[in-house]
């Protein structure tokens, strides 16, 4: 008899009871997340806690994709991850399927070592049903956000940093999309490496954004929240806005007459190996505005690294690299040339 038989997955007591027996989701709520394929982008804080609810929840097929590998600092808050995978540094794609595969043994769970760029996500979304957002940069973002629209599959937008959490659900054709929504949202700027974060703050993001999830892939659209939702559990501050009127016939993303921006090559983020420097130079998709004091003050309060700055530019030296970060949000990352390191540095502290 192998494992697989000892597994009670019907009946009164099966494995998803407690949630069938919820009347409004039900055994054709249930049939409808067994049947479902979701594709998580990026596995940390957010990332982790959304793979984990459901796979509990039983969905059946779970694709994860991340660049980065499991450290020390993580451990607070991504919630699949141990001791072991941060001596062992072992990729989180790895490491969550593996825990993954501990707690729900009878769902598909694919994990991608990746840096999910377009060309990348377009190779992740056969067969997809939704997207959940567990990345940690608004390029990405954009990228999943114009994906999602020609593709037309929902999206659920979350994030987090410090003790605030903000999350929506974006329904191509529906909703606006977070092209419409820029100027509504905050684009960034403070990371959870220079904020800090609250595991409190994921988990209600991670709670709200699944259970819109639970909606969405059991049929059940109707209960939608429909509204952009944000909170700080430290300030004990709950919003929920209707921002429906924000979709823009003329969107470039989501609009009549829709050309995909954020999936051109001119509208994203660039890395460019600096020829025989041991450098790669990061331009970001959003032409940012950065306020090089402010960034040179929030740096110095890590108090993990040196500070330097002039009018033009800052330069911070971490455990590990050299940044140095211009206005206009480009930036050198110095001591690798290894793109998706560099990047992984590069949103860490400037998100
Ligand atoms: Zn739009």
């Amino acid at each position: 008899m192998s494992d697989s038989d000892n597994i009670q997955t019907t009946g009164q007591n099966g494995r998803y009871s407690r949630q069938v027996r919820f009347t409004p989701f039900g055994a054709d709520g249930q049939a409808g997340l067994a049947a479902a394929s979701v594709l998580i982008v990026g596995a940390g804080a957010l990332g982790t806690g959304m793979a984990e609810t459901l796979a509990r929840c039983g969905v059946g097929r779970l694709i994860l994709a991340d660049r980065d590998y499991v450290e020390w600092s993580n451990l607070q808050r991504q919630q699949l991850y141990t001791e072991e995978d941060a001596r062992l540094r072992i990729p989180k794609a790895e490491a969550a399927k593996a825990r993954l595969e501990q707690i729900n043994s009878q769902i598909r769970i694919e994990a991608h070592i990746m840096d999910v760029r377009a060309e990348e996500l377009e190779g992740l979304l056969s067969g997809v049903d939704l997207i959940m957002d567990g990345t940690d940069n608004f390029d990405t973002r954009l990228i999943i956000n114009d994906m999602a629209q020609k593709h037309d599959i929902p999206w659920i937008y979350g994030a987090c940093v410090g003790s605030y959490g903000i999350t929506y659900t974006i329904i191509p054709g529906e909703t606006p999309c977070l092209n419409c929504l820029l100027g509504t949202v905050p684009l960034g700027g403070d990371t959870c490496d220079t904020a800090g974060i609250l595991p409190q703050a994921v988990q209600l993001v991670t709670a709200n954004a699944t259970a819109e999830a639970l909606k969405l892939l059991g049929g059940r659209r109707g209960q939608l929240r429909g509204r952009l939702l944000s909170f700080d559990v430290w300030r004990n501050e709950h919003q929920e806005i209707g921002v429906k009127a924000a979709k823009k016939a003329d969107c470039p993303s989501c609009g009549s007459h829709a050309v995909y921006p954020y999936l051109t090559a001119a509208n994203t983020e660039r890395s460019d190996v600096l020829c025989g420097r041991d450098t790669v130079q990061i331009r970001p998709a959003q032409r940012r505005q950065l306020d090089l004091q402010e960034t040179a003050a929030r740096l110095a309060k890590l108090g993990s690294g040196r500070v330097e700055s002039n009018p033009f530019l800052v330069s911070f030296t971490d455990e590990t690299y050299r940044l140095v970060v211009f206005a206009d949000g480009r930036a050198l990352i110095h001591g690798t040339s290894d793109i998706a390191a560099a990047r992984s540095v590069y949103h860490r502290y400037f998100g």
